[in-house]
C-alpha cells in the first residue's frame, strides 16, 4: 500500500481552494496540482477547434490531441497545452463561460480522472477541485470542503480579472460564478458535493493566513 499523503480541496467557484492549497503545498512541499486548470484547458482547446459537444466522436478524437503537462515554479499553476504556455488565457472569460459544460462530458472527466489519480499515486499532494474527496481519491487522508459567502467571492475574483481585464465587471463574474455553481453542483456526472468525511472551511471572514492555519492544523498531526 502506499504511503504517499493526498490532501483533497473540493469547494465551490472562486472561495479560495487554489489560495489555500498552493499555500499548503508550499508549507509542507507537497506538489500541488490545480484539476480546474486541467478542465480549462480542455475547454480552450474545444473552443479553439469548434468542437461539437454532443459529437462523442469529436470529443474522443480531440481528447486523443490534447497533452496537458504541468511545470511548477514556485507553485504557481503553469500548464500547458501541446506544448503551449496557456496558464492567463484559461483564466479568461470565454474559458470560464464554457468550462463547467465541458466539465460535464463523460469521457473528458474519465480521462482527467484517470491523469489526476496517476499524479497522486506515489507522491504528496494537494489537489483542488470539484470531485478531488467525492471520485479522484475517496481515500485521500484529509479532506477539506471550501465555502464562502458568494458576494465575496465574485468581489476576490474581480480584483483578480480586473489587471488583465480591465473592461470586465463585477456583474459578470458574479453572474459566471453563480452560473458555474449550478452547473457544478446539478450536473449527472460527479457533481460538487461534499464528501461526507469532508472538513467544511467557510472562508468568509477568515485571512489567507487563517485559512492556511487551519488546514495545517489537520494535516501536520499525519506527518508525525
Ligand atoms: O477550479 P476552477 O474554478 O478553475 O475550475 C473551472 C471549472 O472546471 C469548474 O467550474 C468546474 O466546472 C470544472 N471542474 C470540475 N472538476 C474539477 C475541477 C474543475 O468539474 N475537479
Amino acid at each position: 500500500m502506499s504511503s504517499n499523503i493526498v490532501v483533497a480541496i473540493d469547494g465551490y467557484s472562486s472561495c479560495g481552494k487554489s489560495t489555500l492549497a498552493k499555500a499548503l503545498a508550499k508549507k509542507l512541499h507537497f506538489i500541488y496540482v490545480d484539476s480546474g486548470a486541467m478542465y480549462r484547458a480542455v475547454a480552450l482547446y474545444f473552443l479553439r477547434n469548434n468542437i461539437d459537444m454532443s459529437d462523442h466522436v469529436q470529443i474522443a478524437e480531440a481528447l486523443k490531441n490534447i497533452h496537458l503537462n504541468f511545470h511548477s515554479r514556485d507553485y504557481q499553476t503553469h500548464i500547458t497545452l501541446n506544448d503551449e504556455e496557456v496558464s492567463e488565457e484559461i483564466r479568461q472569460m470565454p474559458v470560464s463561460d464554457k468550462v463547467s459544460a465541458v466539465a460535464a462530458i463523460h469521457e473528458v472527466r474519465a480521462e482527467m480522472v484517470c491523469q489526476q489519480q496517476r499524479m497522486g499515486k506515489s507522491k504528496n499532494i494537494v489537489m483542488d477541485g470539484r470531485d478531488i474527496g467525492t471520485v479522484v481519491f475517496p481515500h485521500a487522508q484529509i479532506k477539506l470542503f471550501m465555502t464562502a459567502d458568494p458576494k465575496i467571492r465574485a468581489e476576490r475574483r474581480y480584483k483578480e480579472l480586473l489587471p488583465t481585464n480591465p473592461t470586465i465587471t463585477l456583474e459578470e463574474v458574479f453572474e459566471n460564478l453563480a452560473h458555474r455553481d449550478y452547473a457544478d453542483t446539478t450536473r449527472k456526472e460527479s457533481p460538487l458535493t461534499r464528501a461526507d468525511d469532508a472538513i467544511i472551511l467557510d472562508n468568509t471572514d477568515l485571512t489567507p493566513v487563517e485559512q492556511l492555519q487551519f488546514a495545517l492544523d489537520r494535516v501536520e498531526p499525519l506527518l508525525v
